[in-house]
C-alpha cells in the first residue's frame, strides 16, 4: 500500500505486481525501473519483475499476486480513491479467476472507498465479470473476509470504476468491445487516454463515466513521445461540459500550464503536460472537491 502520485487517485493497491508489454503505450512503462529500484532496496515483492539489459530495466513478464497486500484497503477506515494496480495489470492471464474473486471481494467490503481498476486487457476482465454466478462467488469470498460484513451486496459494485488505457485509434477499437460489454453489464467505466500517441475518435464511447487525457511523461531519462493538443481538445470537445484539471503537477510547477495554444508542450523530449476530463457522465464523486484545480 502506498500513497499514489497519480493525480486522480490517492492510494495505490499493489496487490498485483509485474507485467509484460501489450501495446505501444507500454513502451516506456515506468514500472520496470520502479520495480528494479524497489528490488535493489530489498523489497521482496518486486524481486525478479525486471532485469537490466544494456543499462535499462526491462520487464521479465513475471506477474505476482502478492497476498500480504490483499487486505490493504480494509485496513484503512478513512475513505480514499484506490488505484488497482499501478505496478501491474490485473487482467494479465497469469492472474486466476480465483484471485480476481478475492480482489473484487475486498472491493465489495471496502464500501467506504472508491476503486479505479485499470487494465489494458479489458476483454479478459469483461469475460471474467460476465454472468450472474460471478456475483455469487464474489459475495461468498467477501463473507469469508475478516470483520463485520456490511448489509447488502449491491452488484455491480457501485464503488468500482473499471477502465482501460487507450493510446491511439487502433487500440481504442480493440478495447471498445470489452468496455462496452462492461458498461452494458452496469459497471461504471473510464478510459485513460494516456499516453496519447495518436488521435482517437470517441464516437461510440458515450457509456464512459470518465475520460482522462494526457501525454507521456519523461521518466528516468527516457524522453516522452510527442502528443498534440488537438487530440486532447478533440477529446474534450467530444465530452460534454469540460471541468478539467491538469495531471502531472510537475508540469504545472515548471509553468507548462496546458492551454490549447501552448504548442510547446508537444515538442519531442519536453516533459509532457496533460489534463483530466470529467465530462461524459459526471460521477457523484467528491473527487473534485478534494483540492483539485479546474482549468477552463
Ligand atoms: S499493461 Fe500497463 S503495467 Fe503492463 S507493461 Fe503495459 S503499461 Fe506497463
Amino acid at each position: 500500500m502506498g500513497q499514489s502520485r497519480i493525480e486522480w487517485t490517492e492510494q495505490s493497491w499493489t496487490v498485483v505486481v509485474g507485467c509484460e508489454p501489450v501495446s505501444a503505450g507500454c513502451a516506456k512503462c515506468y514500472m520496470a525501473s520502479m520495480a528494479a529500484r524497489l528490488e535493489r532496496m530489498g523489497v521482496e515483492k518486486y524481486s525478479g519483475l525486471s532485469e537490466l539489459r544494456e543499462g535499462r530495466a526491462i520487464l521479465t513478464g513475471t506477474v505476482r499476486f502478492w497476498q500480504p497486500s490483499l487486505l490493504d484497503p480494509l485496513r484503512q477506515k478513512k475513505p480514499a480513491r484506490w488505484f488497482l494496480s499501478s505496478m501491474g495489470d490485473i487482467g494479465h492471464a497469469t492472474i486466476t479467476d480465483d484471485e480476481l474473486d478475492q480482489l473484487f471481494a475486498v472491493m465489495s467490503r471496502g464500501a467506504q472507498h472508491e476503486f479505479y481498476v485499470l487494465s489494458k486487457r479489458v476483454d479478459r476482465i469483461a469475460r471474467y465479470l460476465r454472468g450472474e454466478a460471478r456475483a455469487d462467488t464474489i459475495k461468498a469470498n467477501a463473507l469469508r473476509l475478516p470483520g463485520e460484513p456490511g448489509s447488502g451486496f449491491p452488484w455491480p459494485l457501485p464503488n468500482v470504476l473499471i477502465g482501460t488505457s487507450v493510446e491511439n485509434q487502433v487500440n481504442a477499437d480493440l478495447r471498445h468491445a470489452g468496455m462496452a460489454c462492461l458498461a452494458r453489464g452496469g459497471w461504471r467505466t473510464m478510459v485513460s487516454y494516456e499516453p496519447a500517441l495518436g488521435p482517437v475518435d470517441w464516437s461510440g464511447w458515450e457509456f464512459l463515466s470518465w475520460l482522462i487525457s494526457g501525454g507521456e511523461t519523461d521518466h528516468m531519462h527516457r524522453r516522452a513521445r510527442p502528443h498534440h493538443p488537438a487530440w486532447h481538445l478533440a477529446s474534450r470537445g467530444w465530452a460534454e461540459s469540460p471541468p478539467a484539471f491538469p495531471t502531472h503537477s510537475s508540469s504545472m510547477a515548471t509553468g507548462h500550464r496546458w492551454t490549447p495554444s501552448r504548442q510547446s508542450i508537444c515538442r519531442q523530449g519536453r516533459r509532457s503536460s496533460a489534463l483530466m476530463l470529467l465530462p461524459v457522465r459526471p460521477m457523484p464523486l467528491s473527487t473534485f472537491a478534494r483540492g483539485k484545480k479546474a482549468i477552463s
